[in-house]
């Protein structure tokens, strides 16, 4: 894909990794640090238990236990939750997690992608963008990533990325059209987040949905994990050859 017959330089594709569930399981630490923030300012035990988080953003996490508990927050009270949140994050994940880890052959297809020629990675993610470091960095990650758009950049996933292509350009990087645009996901809402950008998705079987349900949802290629390294980068480069068809 990098040699084009009429000369021109080869076009960029950026990848948009989700974290949790794609990249990693946290073992249960976010969870478990949103219950403790929650309960230190609000003085309600387990106010996340039973809200649906896989795909969704932080804030509309921490909405959906205001509502479940009949209360409200000002935007400074919001900004003591991001922050205590965060606090107690670094220090949760740091515990000896059931679960906690890489997926598997994520570092191997991250390293196997710094070396590609047209493609870039950031991150496409529901976490606060300080979250999502705190995460990446404990799993020595956070180098890979050129950039990302975050929970706290938009009320829903749908929003993050048309954030992404603007940010990514920012960092210098020639991403004109979504259709340059790679979304690398475990959730539905990860797919719909790229078709109602226009950009291609590759589902990954490795969080709550299996393969026929991520194919159901409409996802350009669904794969089963991120194992096979040479697998997983030969789809992403027929995706961004297809990209540069497209435009
Ligand atoms: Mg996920």
């Amino acid at each position: 894909m990098n040699e084009r017959r009429d000369g021109r330089s080869p076009q960029t594709t950026l990848l948009l990794f989700d974290i949790d569930g794609t990249l990693l399981l946290s073992g249960g630490a976010g969870k478990r640090a949103l219950n403790e923030t929650f309960e230190e300012l609000f003085g309600v035990a387990g106010g996340f238990d039973g809200i649906p988080v896989a795909g969704r953003t932080d804030p509309l996490l921490f909405n959906d236990a205001l509502a479940r508990h009949g209360m409200t927050a000002a935007a400074d009270l919001r900004a003591r939750f991001h922050d205590r949140y965060c606090e107690l994050l670094a220090e949760t994940i740091l515990s000896p997690l059931p679960r906690k880890g890489l997926m598997p052959g994520v570092r191997e297809l991250l390293d196997g992608l710094d070396d590609r020629a047209g493609l870039r990675i950031a991150l496409l993610t529901g976490n606060y963008a300080r979250a999502a470091r705190i995460k990446l960095e404990y799993f020595g990650l956070w180098q890979h990533f050129a950039c990302g758009a975050y929970g706290d950049d938009a009320a829903t996933r749908d929003e993050l990325v048309p954030v992404a292509m603007a940010r990514a350009r920012g960092r210098g990087i020639d991403i004109r059209s979504p259709t340059q645009v790679v979304v690398i996901g475990d959730t539905p809402l990860d797919i719909r987040c790229a078709r109602a950008a226009g950009a291609w998705s590759v589902a990954v079987a490795t969080g709550p949905f299996d393969e026929a349900e991520l194919r159901s949802h409409g996802a350009d290629r669904v794969l089963p994990d991120l194992a096979d390294t040479a697998g997983c980068i030969d789809v992403l480069e027929t995706l961004a050859t297809a990209a540069c068809g497209r435009s």
